[in-house]
């Protein structure tokens, strides 16, 4: 047996700020990265190009990092359960470390490469919860039960102390070329493109892959951009929001460096509103911990509703509404700008994000696990607690204690998109209609038809009573 300690990547593709490296370092000074092309992930059928692609540029950033520190981060292709395994006892490496996480298939996984690695004498260490302030075991209420409404959660994680940034001991050793050989013999394989995956994303990365670029995005949203967070991040036509999620859904960047930049930030402050923006963000970051020990706890949120109500809600799935919902082509401004945004770029704005998720399942009564999937499908930061956490709320299916939510398209566009500068951003065809029309979407049959713009799809009016009507019905059978 050797010293090789394997280091297991999977949502953490970063050198900087890492606990499970941090503590494989301090153990041996030959730690070796390795990372799983796994095809039962990428085989499923919502996995997005833009996610692939850009997750790609993040292995081909950390490669560069682990050659700088003298090691070399390995590309597998396979089972994890026995490729990960295999690679280990072909390099007589004493461990494979790697951080746990929430999602339930990782958790399967993981126990099933656990019992593989113990069959060959293979020690493991797997237990930090390097993605999270506070790891699922930490935050409970009072009658020591996992939150299921977000206020007191927020109120328990906020007071509790945060840890500060890792420091992994700098270089590291590597494989010698002959133990490198023997590496590809067991399965190493050079790093495939996405286009090499199947995955085809034409356009340009609306963020940038790797550690280095999400370190210089977080430098520049902390030391200006978040001082006017809280005003700024309900308009889509402005960049007013860290665009960090998908650094953060693969671990791109630490989470203690992100809430340090936060308490820098805190200390610069020199207003109470600038206080509060900053308060205001870090509250969404406790959002995205909250919907993570959500799906820790109650794995079942993927597969659908968490309320009884919605359970066997009698969606009325219209295919051709669904279509056109992907399309945006709704007749609807604001959601088909938004939507246009997400087929085109892989992103949308939180604020469109909760438009276009009411309009599918309030206006058109479509399951929000529809709109739940293709999202995954497009999204650049898909991210399965945050956005089935997303749709939940948004479906009012989830844990929210208020029940019925309802967003007016129209009221949303005069409020968020007063000029019309986001939906003429993403709807070419509206862009001579008259800023008034355009954002009450009372543009007229003749306008639309003179500039091949669709007619509303449905009536909001007519479909919010009828959505009414049927939860009043389906809550009195429950
Ligand atoms: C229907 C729906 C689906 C969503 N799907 C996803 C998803 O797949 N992946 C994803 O990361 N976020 C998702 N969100 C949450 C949110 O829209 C995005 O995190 C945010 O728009 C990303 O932009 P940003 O990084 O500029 O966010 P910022 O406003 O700068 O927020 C900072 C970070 O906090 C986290 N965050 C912010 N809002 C939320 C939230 N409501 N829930 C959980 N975490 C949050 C994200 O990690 C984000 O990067 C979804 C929201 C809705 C309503």
């Amino acid at each position: 047996m050797s010293d090789l300690i394997l280091f297991w990547h999977r949502r953490d593709l970063r050198i900087s700020d890492h606990t499970g490296l941090a503590k494989a370092r301090e153990q041996s000074a030959k730690v070796v990265g390795v990372f799983c092309l796994d095809p039962d992930i990428l085989q499923r059928d919502d996995i997005a190009p833009a996610r692939v692609t850009y997750m790609i540029g993040c292995l081909q950033a950390l490669q560069k990092r682990y050659n700088q520190a003298g090691s070399q981060l390995l590309i597998l292709q396979g089972n994890p359960v026995s490729v990960i395994p295999d690679l280990a006892a072909a390099l007589q490496a004493k461990a494979v470390f790697w951080n746990w996480d929430v999602e339930p298939y990782s958790q399967t996984r993981d126990i099933a490469v656990i019992d593989s690695l113990t069959e060959k004498g293979i020690q493991f260490l797997n237990h930090n919860w390097d993605q999270l302030l506070h790891s699922p075991t930490e935050i409970f209420s009072g009658s020591k039960t996992p939150y299921t409404v977000y206020t007191p959660f927020w109120k328990n994680w906020i007071s509790k102390p945060k840890a500060t940034p890792v420091e992994t001991l700098p270089n590291f050793a590597g494989l010698t070329a002959q133990e490198q050989e023997i590496a590809q013999q067991a399965g190493a394989i050079n790093l495939p493109s996405a286009q090499d995956l199947g995955f085809i994303w034409d356009g340009e990365l609306v963020i940038e892959p790797g550690e280095a670029a999400a370190q210089e995005r977080l430098e520049t949203f902390t030391h200006s951009m978040i001082n006017g967070y809280q005003e700024q991040r309900n308009f889509p036509a402005i960049d007013g929001t860290s665009q960090l999620s998908a650094a953060l859904k693969f671990g791109v960047i630490g989470i203690r460096t992100v809430w340090q930049a936060t308490i820098e930030a805190l200390e610069n402050s020199n207003s109470e509103e600038v206080t509060a923006s900053i308060r205001t963000w870090q509250q969404e970051l406790a959002w995205r911990e909250f919907y993570q020990h959500a799906m820790y706890y109650f794995p079942d949120l993927a597969d659908g509703a968490y309320r009884d109500s919605f359970k066997s809600f009698p969606w009325q799935n219209n295919e051709k509404h669904f279509q056109a919902w992907c399309e945006g082509k709704t007749g609807y401004p604001i959601v088909d700008a938004a939507m246009r945004q997400l087929n085109e770029i892989g992103w949308m704005h939180n604020r469109c994000r909760m438009i276009v998720a009411s309009f599918l399942t309030k206006d058109l009564i479509i399951n929000p696990q529809w709109g739940e999937k293709y999202f995954m499908q497009k999204l650049i930061d898909g991210d399965l607690s945050a956005n089935n956490g997303g749709w939940q709320w948004s479906a009012s299916s989830g844990m929210d204690p208020k029940p019925l939510r309802i967003f007016n398209p129209a009221s949303q566009a005069q409020k968020f998109d007063g000029e019309g500068e986001y939906i003429r951003q993403w709807v070419s065809e509206l862009k001579s209609v008259d800023t008034e029309y355009l954002v009450s979407g009372n543009i007229t049959p003749l306008e639309r038809r003179s500039i091949g713009y669709p007619a509303p799809i449905v009536d909001h009016k007519k479909q919010q009573a009828l959505f009414k009507e049927i939860y009043k019905e389906q809550k009195a059978t429950i």
